[in-house]
């Protein structure tokens, strides 16, 4: 598709397919033309369906989920266990296949993504079956005094039905990562994966329902007519992925029903050298984070903030390092995705028009292929440094020093993540302290996401909660306070004080037990129990002795 050709919408389709147990799946799939993906081609246009019929299979698919919850099934532990053992199997016996369709839609190298994509989803369900007896478990927090006799809990509740949305630029993980908390967590999960990468969705619509329970955990394909419409149903929770554009759209809708959503958002993430770092390795780093997936990767570094002396030095070492890693012809390497679709394609050409190329600069849309590039001379309001790239373009904006570096980035919106590389610990800390950021990571890039004890979130307007590992399920879990007493005699005299008639004498008793008290450091309760086991055995001692002098004596 040249530049001059519009891209059409995308008609809607209907596909059914029956499993061996008999059950119905339903997806709902926007046409895909052969140059955006390699897709399969949709089904008959003769199946395409009105808003209304979409709207009537939403309400079907939702029902049943919702019923599903309400049997309880996805509250038994053994149950959600099941589920994801069989989400690890569909990746470990699908693995090639799931390598292909990454390599149909973004001509991803196989290890790119192994690492990023199933070794990733394996890792993180293993994690998750690993730790989830202990996570499920009620939390049982401090209590204070007047609390003593209580039974104070947190009960791990699923929310019900939630939504997980993904983006295509990771298609698999970014969906499956937070459907395999939300299963974890007790909940049913419709799953909506990206249609932009189609190869990945359709693999998801036809395979995961042959290893996941139909009715709780239902697979819904579309764009956006067909996500508008989803997000006219009432859910439990919304997780979504994706640009901040249509994060507010979601949260927007969220709101009518005040559904608690998490928005895991895109941005600028800058990425800071200090004069004192070892380059060669700094390079390799952020070239890495910067052209895995062909920049497509929200926590790609957007932008190089340096001195004028780094820049210079960074574009000589830049053009060694792409040199060993793609040869003299990057094209005809291998080991580079491509860019999605042509609408991508043609915003980064647009992009490229700020400042001066210093490497790169060659392109093939027939391809959609955008040679590594490095741009310098940019302004603060050039396109290039005011939306998020998303694409194999780098450019180096020159700053004094790192007050100013931080001012830079103090002044634009909160990044996805910062990137600072130093050797000085005081200067990362500087940088820590006075910026804020979803995530920060020094002297390495993209690496922080791997960090499954970590959250993975961002703020302000690169998004709003975090998932990964216990944060994934706590995410997806509302966390019930729960106060159990007894009816017991000694409770009731205790509490009486609060009936009336009121007195002073019952409001000082109150305030009394109800005083708040500096809770007693562990090292003074274990001599506080010592001294009090001291004093029993004592007064036992002397009670028994007392006895027997006494049958003694008679
Ligand atoms: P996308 O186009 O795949 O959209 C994401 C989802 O939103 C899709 O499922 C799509 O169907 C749906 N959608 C699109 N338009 C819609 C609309 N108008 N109404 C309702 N739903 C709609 O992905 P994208 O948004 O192009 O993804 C790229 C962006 O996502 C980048 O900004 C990137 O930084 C961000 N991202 C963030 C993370 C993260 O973890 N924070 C991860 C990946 C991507």
């Amino acid at each position: 598709m040249d530049s001059n050709q519009k891209e059409t919408i995308p008609e809607i389709y209907v596909k059914t397919s029956t499993l061996d147990d008999g059950t119905t799946i339903i997806n709902i799939e926007a046409e895909t033309t052969e140059s955006e993906n390699n897709a399969a081609p949709p089904t008959s246009p003769a199946n395409a369906l009105s808003q209304a019929d979409i709207m009537a299979n939403f309400d079907d698919i939702l029902q049943r989920a919702r019923l599903a919850f309400a049997s309880g099934k996805t509250r038994n532990v053994s149950f959600r266990r099941k589920q994801l053992e069989n989400l690890l199997r569909c990746y470990e016996e699908h693995e090639n296949e799931i390598i292909s369709a990454l390599e149909a839609d973004l001509r991803r190298p196989k290890q790119e993504s192994l690492i990023v994509e199933t070794e990733f989803m394996k890792n993180d369900i293993k994690h998750i079956l690993y730790h989830l007896d202990d996570w499920v478990k009620p939390e049982k927090p401090s209590k204070s005094f007047v609390n003593m006799l209580d039974d104070v809990q947190i009960f791990n509740d699923p929310f019900g039905v939630v939504l997980v949305i993904g983006a295509w630029n990771y298609p698999l993980q970014l969906l499956l990562v937070p459907v395999a908390a939300a299963i974890a967590a007790g909940n049913c999960v419709i799953l909506k994966p990206s249609e932009i990468a189609g190869n990945c969705a359709k693999f998801i619509a036809e395979t995961l329902p042959k290893y996941l329970d139909n009715d709780c955990y239902p697979v819904v394909c579309g764009g956006p007519t067909e996500t508008a419409e989803l997000l006219n149903q009432r859910f439990d929770y919304i997780f979504y992925t994706g640009s901040t554009r249509v994060g507010k759209i979601v949260h927007a809708a969220a709101n009518k029903h005040l559904t608690p959503t998490t928005l895991e958002l895109g941005g600028k993430s800058p990425c800071y050298i200090d004069k004192s770092v070892e380059l060669r390795t700094a390079v390799k780093r952020i070239l890495w984070g910067k052209l895995i997936n062909c920049g497509q990767t929200c926590i790609a570094p957007d932008y190089i903030l340096c001195s004028k002396e780094m820049e210079q030095k960074f574009i000589v070492e830049a053009k060694e390092v792409l040199k060993e890693w793609y040869g003299d012809n990057i094209q005809s390497s291998p080991d580079l995705s491509r860019v999605i679709n042509q609408n991508n394609f043609q915003r980064l050409l647009g992009l490229m028009k700020a400042g001066r190329i210093a490497v790169g600069g060659k392109f093939d849309a027939s391809e959609r292929f955008i040679e590594p590039t490095i741009l310098v001379d940019v302004k603060p309001n050039d396109p290039v440094m005011e939306e998020e790239i998303f694409g194999p373009i780098l450019p180096i904006f020159t700053v004094e020093n790192a007050y100013d570096a931080i001012k830079f980035i103090n002044a634009r919106e909160k990044p996805l993540v910062l990137y600072v590389f130093s050797n000085s610990q005081k200067l990362i800390k500087e940088f820590k302290k006075n910026t804020t950021s979803g995530g920060f990571c020094s002297n390495e890039t993209i690496m922080h996401v791997g960090v499954d004890t970590l959250p993975f979130g961002g703020v302000g307007m690169s998004g709003m909660g975090s998932y990964h590992g216990k944060y994934g399920f706590d995410t997806f879990t509302h966390k019930k306070s729960c106060l159990g007493k007894n009816l017991a005699l000694l409770g009731e005299k205790m509490a009486s004080a609060r009936y009336p008639p009121y007195s002073d004498r019952k409001a000082s008793l109150l305030s009394f037990l109800l005083r708040k008290r500096r809770p007693l450091p562990n090292f003074y309760l274990t001599h506080v129990f010592a001294l009090g086991l001291g004093i029993g055995l004592t007064f036992l001692t002397n009670y028994y002795l007392q006895v027997r002098k006494e049958s003694k004596s008679n």
